[in-house]
C-alpha cells in the first residue's frame, strides 16, 4: 500500500518522504497582488528558489530559517542556469523538503515553468502549480488598458517578443499575427521593438493602429508610453524604456489616455535602501513602497533567537522590553500567558509595544521616544524592588544602571543577538547608490558599516539620536534624524526631505 505515512521506506526502495515542489507565480511586482495561496507556500517553505523578476517584498513572509535560493545565480550562462535551478528542485525534494520556485507573474506564462514541471515529473516528484496574476495583463490593467474590450478587441494574444534575431527563420508567423482579429501583447520586447513594429507592419497591420508600451508595471516607478504603431519604437528609445515591459498592440492601447488612473507615490523615482533584518524591514518596507519608493534591501544583520532560560516572572514588580525582536522572543519563551500577571509591564517604545500588543499584551508603560533614558523616566514614580530586562545579548547599560541606582534589584536577561549577514555585491552596490540609505539601529549601523566597507553616496536617515551617535563614531553625519524615534517616524522624516528635493534623473 502507499500513503503519506511518513515512514521510510527500507533501503533500495524510494524513500516514502520525498518533498514536494510549489511552481508558484509572484504576480508582476506590486507584492499585493500575490495570491493567497503564494503568501500561505512561502510563509511555509523549507526553500525557495527564486527568480530575479519577482515582486518587491515578496519573501518577506518567508521563514527565518527558510532557505533562500537567487536562482539567477546558481548557474553561469542562462543555459547553466536551468540546468543548476533543476538539479536543485530535485535535490531538495528528493531531501524530504518543501520547496516553492517563485517565478514573476504566471509561472505558466513565458515562465519556462512547464518545463519544470516536466522535469518533476520525470523524475517522480510531485508538484502542484500556483497561477499569478500575469504581466502581461496586469501591465495594461495599471495604465487603464484593459486587453479585451466590447466592440475594441473580441480576444488577446500573449506573445514572446524574444527571439534570436540572428536566426534566419522567425518562430512567429507574422502574417498570422497581423491577421489576428485583437489585441496583441508581446513580453520581451523591448529590445526588438523596432523590428516587432516593422514586422507587423509589413504583414498589414497599420502604422496609425494605437500602441502602448508599459514599462516596470504595478511597480510604483511604472511608466506607460502610447504612440501610434508606426511610431511605438523610437518614442520609446526617446523616454529611454528599459526592461520589463511590455507591448500592447491594438485599439484597446487608446484606452490609456481615458482610463489610466495609477498615479505615482510621493517617493516615486527614489530608491531607499533599508538595513534591518529581513524580518522585520518588511513593516517598514512595505510602508516605503506604498508610497512609491523602489526599496533595496540591505540586511547587515540577522536576529538568532537565544535559547534562554526565563525566571519566574512572578517575582518581579516590573518586566522591561527593549526591543521588538525582544518582545517576540519573550513571548515565544513564556509557555503561560499567566506567567506575565505579575508584574507591570514596560515596553520601550510604540514599537516593542505594538510587538507585544499583536500576541495580546497591553503594556503598562510606553514612552513616546523609545531610548533607555525615557523608559527610565517613565518609571521614575513607580515602586520597584525587582525588575527583569529582557533584551539583546549586548545592549547599553543605561537601563540596568539606572534602575540599581534607584535601589532595585535588576536582573538581565539576553533573549537573542544579532549576527552579521554578509552583503553580497548587488546588494552592497545597490545600498551604497541608492538615494537614500536609512539606519534604525545602532548596531544595524556598525553591521552595515562592517559588511558594505563605508556608507558614503546616499542621504543618510537615522531614526533618532543614538543611531545618530554610532553613524558620527563612523565618520558619517546624518542627513535626516527622525524626531519620532519609530519607523514610522523615520519615514515621516525622509518624505520632509523628499518634498525639499527634486528627484535624481
Ligand atoms: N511569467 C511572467 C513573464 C516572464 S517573461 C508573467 O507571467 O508575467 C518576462 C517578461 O514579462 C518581461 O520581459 C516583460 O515583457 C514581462 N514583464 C514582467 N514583469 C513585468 C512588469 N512588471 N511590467 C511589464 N512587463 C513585465
Amino acid at each position: 500500500m502507499t500513503g503519506a505515512t511518513g515512514d521510510r521506506a527500507p533501503d533500495g526502495d524510494a524513500p516514502a518522504t520525498t518533498g514536494r515542489v510549489f511552481l508558484v507565480g509572484a504576480g508582476p511586482g506590486d507584492a499585493r497582488l500575490m495570491t493567497a495561496r503564494a503568501l500561505e507556500l512561502i510563509a511555509r517553505a523549507d526553500v525557495i528558489l527564486y527568480d530575479r523578476l519577482i515582486a518587491e517584498g515578496a519573501l518577506d513572509g518567508a521563514r527565518a530559517d527558510a532557505q533562500l535560493i537567487d536562482a539567477g545565480k546558481v548557474g553561469g550562462g542562462e543555459q547553466v542556469a536551468q540546468e543548476a535551478t533543476n538539479a536543485l528542485l530535485v535535490e531538495h525534494a528528493r531531501a524530504g523538503r518543501e520547496v516553492v520556485r517563485l517565478k514573476g507573474g504566471d509561472p505558466f506564462v513565458f515562465g519556462r515553468g512547464g518545463e519544470e514541471a516536466r522535469l518533476l515529473r520525470d523524475a517522480g516528484i510531485a508538484f502542484e502549480v500556483v497561477p499569478g496574476v500575469t504581466a502581461g495583463v496586469a501591465a495594461p490593467a495599471y495604465a487603464g488598458i484593459p486587453v479585451t474590450q466590447r466592440g475594441m478587441a473580441a480576444a488577446v494574444a500573449f506573445v514572446t517578443g524574444h527571439e534570436d534575431p540572428s536566426k534566419p527563420e522567425s518562430q512567429i508567423d507574422w502574417e498570422a499575427l497581423a491577421a489576428f482579429p485583437g489585441t496583441l501583447v508581446f513580453y520581451m520586447g523591448v529590445r526588438q521593438l523596432a523590428r516587432i513594429a516593422g514586422q507587423l507592419e509589413r504583414a498589414g497591420r497599420s502604422g496609425s493602429e494605437p500602441a502602448a508600451i508599459v514599462e516596470r508595471g504595478t511597480f510604483s516607478d511604472q511608466r506607460t508610453i502610447a504612440a501610434p504603431l508606426g511610431e511605438i519604437a523610437p518614442a520609446t528609445a526617446r523616454a529611454r524604456v528599459r526592461p520589463p515591459a511590455v507591448l500592447v498592440v491594438g485599439a484597446v492601447a487608446s484606452l490609456h489616455s481615458e482610463l489610466a488612473w495609477f498615479s505615482a507615490g510621493p517617493l516615486a523615482g527614489r530608491s531607499v535602501a533599508t538595513t534591518r533584518p529581513r524580518a522585520q524591514a518588511s513593516p517598514l518596507a512595505a510602508r516605503l513602497r506604498a508610497l512609491g519608493a523602489r526599496v533595496v534591501e540591505a540586511p547587515a544583520i540577522r536576529i538568532e533567537p537565544l535559547a534562554a532560560e526565563l525566571p519566574d516572572l512572578g517575582d518581579f514588580d516590573v518586566l522591561c522590553v527593549t526591543s521588538p525582536n525582544g518582545a517576540r522572543r519573550l513571548l515565544e519563551l513564556v509557555r503561560d500567558a499567566r506567567e506575565l500577571a505579575g508584574p507591570a509591564i514596560a515596553a520601550i517604545g510604540p514599537g516593542t509595544a505594538a510587538a507585544l500588543r499583536e500576541r495580546g499584551i497591553e503594556p503598562d508603560v510606553v514612552p513616546q521616544r523609545a531610548v533607555a533614558e525615557s523608559l527610565v523616566e517613565a518609571l521614575a514614580g513607580r515602586a520597584m524592588r525587582r525588575a527583569v530586562i529582557v533584551r539583546a545579548e549586548t545592549g547599553r547599560d543605561v537601563l540596568p544602571d539606572a534602575l540599581r541606582e534607584r535601589g532595585a534589584e535588576v536582573e538581565v536577561v539576553a533573549l537573542y543577538r544579532t549576527v552579521a549577514e554578509p552583503l553580497d555585491d548587488a546588494a552592497r552596490s545597490a545600498a551604497l547608490s541608492a538615494d537614500y540609505l536609512t539606519f534604525t539601529s545602532a548596531s544595524s549601523v556598525a553591521f552595515f558599516v562592517a559588511a558594505a566597507g563605508g556608507a558614503r553616496g546616499p542621504r543618510i536617515v537615522s531614526i533618532g539620536p543614538i543611531t545618530s551617535a554610532a553613524l558620527r563614531e563612523h565618520e558619517l553625519e546624518p542627513d535626516v534624524e527622525a524626531s519620532e524615534h519609530t519607523p514610522d517616524g523615520l519615514v515621516s522624516a525622509l518624505l520632509a526631505d523628499a518634498a525639499a528635493r527634486p528627484a535624481r534623473g
